[in-house]
């Protein structure tokens, strides 16, 4: 399997991924998508968008403020419940997240456990523990650390704070009864966001994996209680199915319940990667009862319920979620895609494997040569071409180069123009994974390509 570090130095690179702020040493937690990166994220948002709201008669999208009324994350339980044990090592100052260190030697610690009752577990295993360049001695006794970012905005003055949501799902709940009296839907029914969440993970790590600042993708499924089980189901498997059309090879997938479950919630289940650091959350499925809904009723006092026509009864819909990182899901498409392959002729080259549907680069435009005018052929072939897909023009280096260039940010076709092309007004197409190619007419170029993909 491909290491973290060979696809964080092909994300570098070749433009997909940069670490935050590096001209200023660098920002911890943060990454920015680069000219190919923005490229893949929004071929994997739009895919989303497509399976979980233009597709869906009974799902209907939202984009809710980043910042919201603090009172939202009191009534959510995130001021207080959401938080995650730390351990400094006294002696190198460095944090870590405990339970994770815990996990590092099979030992797991109940969410809901409070402080007291996690620093018996983690004392008992102290000793056990393996830190590089950190002795399980000079931990410190774990404390909890709220992962809410506070912020300013509205509040400068006072002594207020407002938060940078930790999760897009509270701007859903909060917007309900907006949505279903304007929408006019009916059970069950489902709101869908895409947006920026931040958390103060204690320890960012593993690339995109964990980071501080992050997209999530969110569907909030709005339905009577006694059909939850059904619809959570069903929802999980939509979910698999959509990630393996992505390409991702299902044995890197797995489905793993919950062994302990937040009090409130009925089911919970972790779709996991197998990433090259191990099997780890991609997606959540989570049957939530009708918990939020039920706390914004109380905290706002306004009433979040639905009107049942067919019952005559006032109710508070129960919630199945799905809710997946856009970083995530880009790193696991990345690590699937990633092949090294020595061909016949005994050279090797880098290929991503990206399903043509989400590669950031649909075709490479390459003159042959940079005189005889192949370049100006060439870019009339790019802007025909750039109507309906996403292209670039490359005429720097030798052919095979450029060849190499487009496999290795995964473009599944190159056009190219060459001196026959002047003739008689063809192309070679070359095909990404097996590098055959194929003499096409120009003017057949579009529908042949649409065929092919
Ligand atoms: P973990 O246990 O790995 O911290 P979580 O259970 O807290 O994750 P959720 O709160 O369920 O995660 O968030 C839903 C999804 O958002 C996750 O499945 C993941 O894809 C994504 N996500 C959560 N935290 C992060 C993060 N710090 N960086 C990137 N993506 C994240």
């Amino acid at each position: 399997m491909v290491t973290l570090e060979a696809i964080m130095q092909l994300a570098k690179r070749r433009g997909f991924v940069f670490p935050s702020s590096e001209i200023y040493d660098g920002f911890a937690g943060v990454y920015d998508y680069g000219p190919l990166g923005v490229e893949l994220a929004n071929n994997l948002k739009n895919s989303w968008w497509h399976t979980m709201v233009r597709t869906r008669p009974d799902i209907v999208g939202l984009d809710s403020g980043i910042t919201m009324h603090p009172k939202i994350w009191e009534a959510s339980g995130h001021t207080t419940g959401f938080a995650d044990p730390v351990t400094t090592c006294t002696k190198t100052g460095k944090r870590f997240r405990a339970d994770h260190l815990l996990e590092d030697i099979g030992v797991s610690a109940d969410e809901r456990m409070s402080i007291e009752e996690f620093r018996k577990v983690f004392a008992e295993h102290k000793q056990s523990l393996k830190i590089d360049g950190c002795n399980p001695d000079d931990l410190s006794e774990p404390e909890f650390q709220n992962l809410l970012v506070t912020s300013n905005l509205g509040t400068l003055g006072s002594d207020e704070v407002t938060y940078l949501r930790g999760e897009t799902c509270q701007g859903i709940y909060v917007n309900f009864k907006q949505v279903l009296d304007t929408m006019h839907l009916h059970l069950p029914f489902g709101i869908a966001q895409v947006g920026k969440a931040f958390r103060n993970e204690i320890a960012p790590r593993q690339f995109l994996f964990r980071t501080r600042e992050f997209e999530q993708m969110e569907m909030q499924y709005f339905t009577h209680g006694e059909d939850s089980k059904q619809h959570f189901d069903t929802f999980l498997q939509l979910r698999l199915q959509a990630l393996k059309e992505l390409g991702i090879n299902e044995e890197r997938l797995r489905a793993t319940p919950h062994e302990r479950l937040v009090f409130y919630a009925k089911a919970a289940v972790d779709i996991e990667y197998q990433y090259p650091f191990g099997w780890k959350e991609l997606e959540g499925i989570h049957d939530r009862g009708n918990y939020d809904l039920t706390q914004h009723t109380e905290h706002s006092g306004q009433k979040l319920t639905y009107f049942d026509q067919d019952r005559n009864e006032h109710i508070i819909p129960s919630i199945i979620e799905t809710s997946i990182g856009v970083g995530r899901l880009f790193l696991a498409v990345l690590c699937d895609a990633y092949d090294e392959e020595t061909l016949e002729d005994g050279t090797e080259r880098t290929v991503l494997r990206l399903q043509p549907s989400i590669a950031p680069m649909t075709i490479a435009v390459v003159p042959l040569m940079r005189k005889d005018g192949h370049p100006e052929k060439a870019k009339k072939v790019y802007a025909a071409l750039a109507q309906q897909y996403s292209v670039y023009y490359d005429e720097t280096g030798a052919i095979g180069k450029r060849y190499r260039r487009a496999d290795e940010i995964g473009t599944p076709f190159a056009v190219t123009i060459d001196y026959d092309t002047l003739k008689d007004d063809t192309v070679t197409i070359r095909h990404r994974d097996s590098m055959q190619q194929e003499r096409v007419p120009i003017p057949q170029l579009i529908q042949h390509l649409q065929n092919t993909l």
